[in-house]
C-alpha cells in the first residue's frame, strides 16, 4: 500500500489519487498570487515494480528526473530515463527502501544547515535574528572577525522553495572560514540563512507570496518579522555595510535560467559591473570537472526587465538606504542542462567560493573607495552582542 506523506520541513504535495502502480500529484500553490513549480514528498510502501508518478498541474519534473534521498538530506537526480515528459517520473524501488524522498530540485532544508554548523563547530555562532510569524527562532550566523569595522550581509531563501542559494552560500561561508585571504581577516559576516524561515519549513513557495514575498518587502511598512530584523541590522551597521549578497534560484528551465546571473542593484562599472567580470574570471580559472559556468552575459541590468522593484527589495535596499556599494542577486540553476552541466551540491558550493573569491578580489580593487568610506563614518563598533 504506497503512501505519499509530506510531514517534514520542507513537504509540500498534495495527492490526487492512487491507483495501484499509477500516483496522481500536484504541488500545492497555497497563498501563491501565481502558478509556481516546487514539490517535495516522501512514499512509503512502494513496491519492487515500478511506479509511476504524474504530475497534474503544469510541467514540474526536470529533464534530469526529480531528485532522490533516503535521509531528506543528500539528494541525487533520479535520471533523464526515469522522466520520459517533463509531468512524469518512474521509479522502482528494487532494494525495498521504506521510504524515499522525492523533490522538484536537490533539496536543502534546516537540518543541512544543522549539519554544515556541526561539521564547523559554529552553533555558538548562531544568534537569533528574529520570532517568525509562527513563533520559530529564525537563525542568523555571524563570522569573521568580531573586531571587524566593515560588514558584509549573505542571505538566501527570500524565496522559500530555492534551495540552490542556500548550497551556494554555504560554499561562500566555507570560503570565509578556510580563513586563509583578507576576506576573513577584515570583515564581519552576517549570514541570513532562511530569509522566510516559516516558508522554509512548511515547504511553501514562497517565490510570488501574496501580497508579496519577502524580497520584496524592504519598502516601508515591511510585514515580515525577518524583514524588519534585517533592516534594524542594515540600520545599525549603515555605512560600513561594504557588501550585500542575496542567493536565489531563477524560474525552472530554459534559457536565462540554465546558467547563473546577477540581478544588480545599481549599473555602476565600478559596482555590479565589476564584480561580474571578476566572477567570470574566478568561474573560468582552473575550471574543473562539474564546475558551474558563470559568463555574466545573463545579467539583468538594473530597473530592466523585472528588476524594478527598487528599493523595495532586498538588494535595492541594501543599496539604496543601507549605503552597500556592491549589492546582487545571485540566481542559481536548479538544474543545469543536458548539454552543459548537471547540477550537483558540490558544483553549488563551488560556485558559493568562487564567489566569495570574487568578492575578496573586488574589495581589494576598491579598497581606496572602502577608505574614503571609513574615513567618513569613522566607526569604531564592538561585536554584537
Ligand atoms: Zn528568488
Amino acid at each position: 500500500m504506497i503512501k505519499i506523506r509530506q510531514d517534514f520541513d520542507g513537504g509540500n504535495i498534495e495527492v490526487v489519487e492512487i491507483d495501484g502502480d499509477r500516483v496522481t500529484l500536484r504541488q500545492e500553490l497555497r497563498d501563491n498570487s501565481s502558478w509556481w513549480f516546487y514539490w517535495a514528498f516522501a512514499a512509503e510502501g512502494l513496491p519492487k515494480e515500478p511506479v509511476t508518478f504524474r504530475f497534474d498541474n503544469g510541467e514540474t519534473v526536470s529533464p534530469f528526473g526529480p531528485a532522490v534521498s533516503l535521509d531528506g538530506v543528500r539528494w541525487r537526480w533520479l535520471g533523464a530515463e526515469s522522466a520520459p515528459d517533463r509531468k512524469t517520473f518512474t521509479y522502482a524501488n528494487t532494494r525495498g527502501h521504506g521510504r524515499v524522498y522525492f523533490s522538484f530540485c536537490l533539496n536543502y532544508r534546516p537540518v543541512n544547515f544543522g549539519f554544515f554548523l556541526q561539521k564547523y563547530g559554529l552553533q555558538g555562532s548562531l544568534f537569533r535574528l528574529a520570532v517568525s510569524e509562527k513563533g520559530a527562532d529564525i537563525p542568523l550566523l555571524e563570522i569573521g572577525n568580531p573586531d571587524a569595522e566593515r560588514h558584509i550581509l549573505l542571505a538566501a531563501r527570500h524565496h522559500a522553495c530555492e534551495s540552490p542559494g542556500s548550497s551556494v552560500l554555504e560554499g561562500f561561508l566555507e570560503y570565509v572560514l578556510a580563513g586563509t585571504g583578507a576576506l576573513s581577516r577584515g570583515y564581519r559576516f552576517h549570514a541570513i540563512p532562511f530569509a522566510d524561515y516559516d516558508g522554509v519549513i512548511a515547504g511553501d513557495q514562497g517565490k510570488l507570496r501574496a501580497p508579496h514575498d519577502h524580497y520584496c518587502d524592504y519598502g516601508n511598512g515591511s510585514i515580515y518579522a525577518s524583514v524588519r530584523a534585517v533592516k534594524a541590522l542594515a540600520e545599525k551597521y549603515k555605512g560600513a555595510i561594504v557588501a550585500a549578497l542575496d542567493f536565489h534560484a531563477p524560474n525552472r528551465w530554459g534559457g536565462e535560467n540554465d546558467e547563473p546571473f546577477l540581478v544588480k542593484a545599481e549599473n555602476d562599472a565600478d559596482g555590479a559591473a565589476l564584480f561580474s567580470r571578476i566572477l567570470c574570471e574566478e568561474c573560468s580559472a582552473g575550471y574543473e570537472v562539474g564546475a558551474i559556468p558563470f559568463s555574466g552575459r545573463r545579467d539583468v541590468e538594473y530597473m530592466t526587465e523585472w528588476n524594478t522593484w527598487g528599493d523595495s527589495s532586498f538588494s535595492g535596499y541594501m543599496h539604496e538606504v543601507a549605503g552597500a556599494p556592491l549589492s546582487v542577486t545571485l540566481e542559481t540553476p536548479y538544474f543545469g542542462a543536458p548539454d552543459t552541466f548537471t547540477m550537483t551540491e558540490d558544483g553549488l558550493r563551488g560556485l558559493g567560493r568562487r564567489c566569495a573569491a570574487a568578492v575578496e578580489r573586488y574589495l581589494i580593487q576598491r579598497a581606496f573607495f572602502f577608505e574614503q568610506v571609513g574615513q567618513r563614518v569613522s566607526i569604531k563598533r564592538k561585536p554584537p552582542d
